[in-house]
C-alpha cells in the first residue's frame, strides 16, 4: 500500500508485542505463545539481542516496514494489532490482522477495512478465544475484500495458520 504521506524511517520504540507472544516463535527452549512470553524479553529490551534467532533479526511489522500506509497510531502496543503482509504466491499481497489479546479493537478494523477497499488488497483478520485462564489454540478467521478476492483468500487457505508464527511470508 502506499499514500502521498513523506517516508520516514520507524523504529519499534517501547513496543515489543512480537516478543510478548502475541506472534508463536521458538527461542532456543523456550514456546513463545499468547500468554507466553519470550523469557528473553524485559524491560531494556533483549537480553540476547546479539545473538536473536534469525526470524526475530528479519521480522518487521507492517507498522515498521510501511510508514507510507500504516499510521502512528497504528503501532502494535498502541493500537493492540499486529499487521503483516503476506505474498505467498498471491497476485497480490494480503492484509493479515493478529489481535495483541482476544479482539482487534473497533477502530483497527475500521481503518483495515477502509485501506483493504481503498488498496483493493484482501484483508484476513483473526480473533482468540480464552479458555481456562489461558488462550485457545485455534483462531477464528473473517476475510475481508473487494468482489472478486475469494480466489486469493482460497489459494491462502492451507497457510492461513501459518500467519500466527513469526516468520517468513
Ligand atoms: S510488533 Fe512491530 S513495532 Fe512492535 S516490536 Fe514487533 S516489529 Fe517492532
Ligand atoms: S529472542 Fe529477543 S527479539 Fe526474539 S522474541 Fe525473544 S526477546 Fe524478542
Amino acid at each position: 500500500m502506499t499514500s502521498e504521506a513523506k517516508p520516514s524511517v520507524r523504529k519499534c520504540g517501547p513496543c515489543t508485542v512480537c516478543c510478548n507472544g502475541w506472534l508463536r516463535i521458538k527461542v532456543r527452549r523456550a514456546t513463545i505463545s499468547p500468554g507466553k512470553p519470550c523469557p528473553h524479553s524485559g524491560c531494556k529490551g533483549c537480553d540476547i539481542y546479539e545473538f536473536r534467532p534469525e526470524v526475530c533479526v528479519k521480522f518487521k511489522c507492517a507498522w515498521l516496514k510501511d510508514p507510507r500506509s500504516i499510521p502512528i497510531w497504528m503501532r502494535p502496543d498502541k493500537a493492540k494489532v499486529i499487521v503483516r503482509y503476506i505474498t505467498w504466491g498471491t497476485e497480490v499481497p494480503v492484509l493479515a490482522a493478529i489481535p495483541v489479546g482476544t479482539k482487534i479493537p473497533k477502530k483497527a478494523i475500521k481503518f483495515l477495512q477502509s485501506a483493504s477497499t481503498q488498496y483493493g488488497i484482501p484483508l484476513v483478520m483473526f480473533e482468540r478465544f480464552k479458555e481456562n485462564g489461558g488462550y485457545k489454540p485455534i483462531m477464528s478467521v473473517t476475510a475481508y475484500g473487494p468482489p472478486g478476492m475469494e480466489k486469493v483468500f482460497e489459494q491462502i487457505r492451507e497457510q492461513i495458520k501459518q500467519i500466527e508464527y513469526m516468520g517468513p511470508m
